[in-house]
C-alpha cells in the first residue's frame, strides 16, 4: 500500500469525437472522488470541450504533448503557453507512442520535461522497456537510462510537479501486464534512481504510476505495491465505467 495521495490518469490518444469526448469527461468528473487526483489526457483539438465538460470538477485536464519552443516556425506543434491558455494543468512527456512509434529521442524528452516545467505546469514523464530488453533482463536498466537522461538537470524544486509512469511498451494496449511483483520491483528501482538523481526525500514523494492494460479487474493487484501510487490508463479510459472503476481501485491502494 503506498503512503502517497494516489493518482490516475486517462490517456486518450488519437479517439473520440467531440461529442463522445465530452460525454466522457463529463462522467469522470460526475464519479472522481475527492482523495484521488485524476486527470485526462483527450487529443489537443478536444482540450477545449473537455475542459468545458470538466469545468467545477477537480478532475485535472492534461494534453498528451508539447513542443519545448514557446512561439515561432514548429509546424504542426503546440507550446506550454497554448496549453495553459486552455486550461492544462498537466503534461505527458515520452510515451511509449511517442518514442517508439514517432520516434523521439532522450534529448528531445528531457526538452520537453524542462519546457513543462520552467511553464509551471505539472509533468507526467513515462519510461518503459520494450519485450526484447525484458527479455534480456535490461528492464532496470532501460528505465534507469530513460529517467537519466530525460531528468537530466531538472530543478529538484520541481520535482513535486512530477509524477512518472512506468508502462512497459509490451504491456502497452496488448492486453498483457506486468504481474504485481514485477511492477513493484520495477517502482522500487526507479525510486532508487531518483533517490541518486535528486534525493532520497524528492524520491520518496513522487508519484510512480503502472500504465500496461491495467482493467477493473486487474487494478487493485497492480496498485498494491508499495511503490505503486495509481496508473495511466489507456484503453480502458476510453469507457467511463471502467476508467471509474479503476479510479475506486487506486483509493486506499
Ligand atoms: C497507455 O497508453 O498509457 C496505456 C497504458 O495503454 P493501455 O492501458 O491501453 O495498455
Amino acid at each position: 500500500m503506498s503512503k502517497r495521495r494516489p493518482s490516475v490518469g486517462g490517456n486518450w490518444k488519437m479517439n473520440g469525437r467531440i461529442a463522445s469526448v465530452s460525454d466522457l469527461a463529463g462522467a469522470v468528473a460526475d464519479a472522481a472522488p475527492v482523495d484521488v487526483d485524476v486527470a485526462v489526457f483527450p487529443a489537443f483539438l478536444h482540450l477545449p470541450p473537455v475542459a468545458a465538460a470538466l469545468a467545477g470538477s477537480h478532475v485535472k485536464l492534461g494534453a498528451q504533448d508539447v513542443y519545448p519552443e514557446e512561439d515561432g516556425a514548429y509546424t504542426g506543434e503546440v507550446s506550454t503557453g497554448m496549453l495553459k491558455d486552455l486550461g492544462v494543468g498537466v503534461v505527458l512527456v515520452g510515451h511509449s507512442e511517442r518514442r517508439h512509434v514517432i520516434g523521439e529521442p532522450d534529448e528531445l524528452l528531457n526538452r520537453k520535461a524542462h519546457a513543462v516545467l520552467e511553464a509551471g505546469l505539472e509533468l507526467m514523464f513515462c519510461v518503459g522497456e520494450t519485450e526484447s530488453q525484458r527479455r534480456s533482463g535490461r528492464t532496470d536498466a532501460v528505465n534507469g537510462a530513460q529517467l537519466d537522461h530525460g531528468l537530466e538537470d531538472l530543478d529538484e524544486k520541481a520535482l513535486d510537479r512530477v509524477t512518472i509512469a512506468y508502462e512497459p511498451v509490451w504491456a502497452i494496449g496488448t492486453g498483457l501486464t506486468a504481474s504485481a511483483d514485477d511492477a513493484q520491483n520495477a517502482h522500487a528501482h526507479i525510486r532508487g534512481v531518483l533517490g541518486n538523481l535528486f534525493s532520497p526525500p524528492v524520491a520518496d514523494r513522487v508519484r510512480i504510476l503502472y500504465g500496461g492494460s491495467v482493467k477493473p479487474g486487474n487494478a487493485a493487484e497492480l496498485f498494491a505495491g508499495a511503490d505503486v501510487d495509481g496508473g495511466l490508463i489507456g484503453g480502458a479510459s476510453l469507457e467511463a465505467d471502467a476508467f471509474n472503476a479503476i479510479v475506486g481501485h487506486a483509493m486506499g491502494s
